[in-house]
């Protein structure tokens, strides 16, 4: 629990050595002011909202099947390397371990959940990855409920599969935000929107509601939601990375394959208001589904008939984990 306001505490050096360059700042404390700020927000791009502080439903059961029953105890958002290790050139050095991330965050044995890409060290190709994972600790072996999903070679289309099928690592490569916590039952905010009647995300649309509200100082929140009805555009990252440079927004978009996936898919999504310096990626959102579909999620493509039902956790520490030297700004949508 961070013990001062936000804005008087100094950037903490990192304690372990593993990865360079972690950073990290408590941030805002706010308990249950959010609902009522997420449902002010929301109703101005969705005709039905309903935001309420609720216990966690178990998060065993279907459709999530995570490890863990709950998303609650020492949240912690985790920004991990960056768009720059992969644009304009892949940087095949930049490869992580999840058990050494939760180390890192000072949380072992914490459950990890967000957005990244596949850990093509193991792999031997490119994917997205959606982690799920209930990391080592002292008490317990850990547990992997990731999904990854390629394009797949025959005919393009998307194929997902759980990580642990074939392969027993805890790894992942490149960038990841990740949310993190205890992995404990608690109150939680859900948040349920149908019919969109706005130009934002679900994610965006959230994201942007509490940084008009908090302004210059950083929240961040981490969770799940089902989009129920409607479908979503996502894309899914080549399996080979690209031999020419990639310096721009259209030529990334060239390079991904775009998909149009249906309901029910379960998403990870893990989202800071605003970056405080960091170079972070402000929002990061990959879903899986259990009818083979998966990918990072932009948005969906049925307002008149879409449905989210999400439950969040807001963090109370952000940490920022190998962050690149050299920055840009594209690739980040
Ligand atoms: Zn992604």
């Amino acid at each position: 629990m961070p013990t001062t306001p936000a804005a008087e505490v100094r950037i903490q050096q990192p304690r372990h050595r593993s990865t360079p360059h972690a950073n990290n700042r408590p941030l805002q404390q706010r308990g249950g002011k959010d609902r009522a700020v997420l449902q002010k927000g929301l109703k101005e791009n969705f005709a039905d909202v309903q935001v309420s502080i609720v216990d966690c439903p178990d998060l065993t059961k279907e459709p999530f099947t995570f490890p863990v029953k709950g998303i609650c105890g020492k949240t912690r958002i985790a920004d991990v390397g960056g768009v720059p290790y992969l644009l304009p050139l892949v940087n095949q050095k930049k490869v992580y371990d999840l058990n050494k991330i939760a180390k890192e965050i000072q949380l072992p044995g914490a459950f990890i959940l967000g957005a990244g890409a596949g850990p093509f060290q193991t792999l031997g190709f490119n994917s997205e990855f959606m982690p799920v994972i209930q990391t080592e600790s002292e008490h317990k072996p850990p547990v992997n409920g990731s999904y990854f999903a390629r394009v797949n070679p025959a005919d393009g289309g998307c194929l997902l599969e759980k990580y642990s099928e074939k392969y027993h690592d805890f790894g992942f490569a490149l960038l990841a935000n990740l949310f993190a916590s205890e992995g404990q039952p608690g109150k939680v905010i859900e948040v349920q929107a149908k019919r969109r009647t706005g130009k934002l995300n679900f994610v965006t649309c959230m994201r942007q509601t509490l940084e008009k509200h908090y302004g210059d100082k950083p929240v961040g929140m981490g969770g799940t939601f089902v989009i129920q009805k409607g479908k979503v555009k996502t894309h899914i990252m080549p399996a080979e990375f690209s031999s020419c440079p990639l310096n721009s927004d259209e030529e990334v978009n060239k390079w991904l394959r775009f998909y149009e996936m249906k309901a029910p898919l379960v998403c990870l999504p893990v989202f800071v208001s605003r970056d405080p310096g960091f170079d972070l990626r402000l929002e990061h959102t990959h879903c899986f589904s259990h009818h083979g579909e998966g990918g990072h999620y932009h948005y969906d493509t049925t307002p008149d008939t879409v449905e989210y039902l999400g439950y969040f956790s807001p963090a109370e520490f952000l940490y920022r984990i190998d962050q690149p030297k050299k920055t840009h700004s594209f690739g980040r949508d």
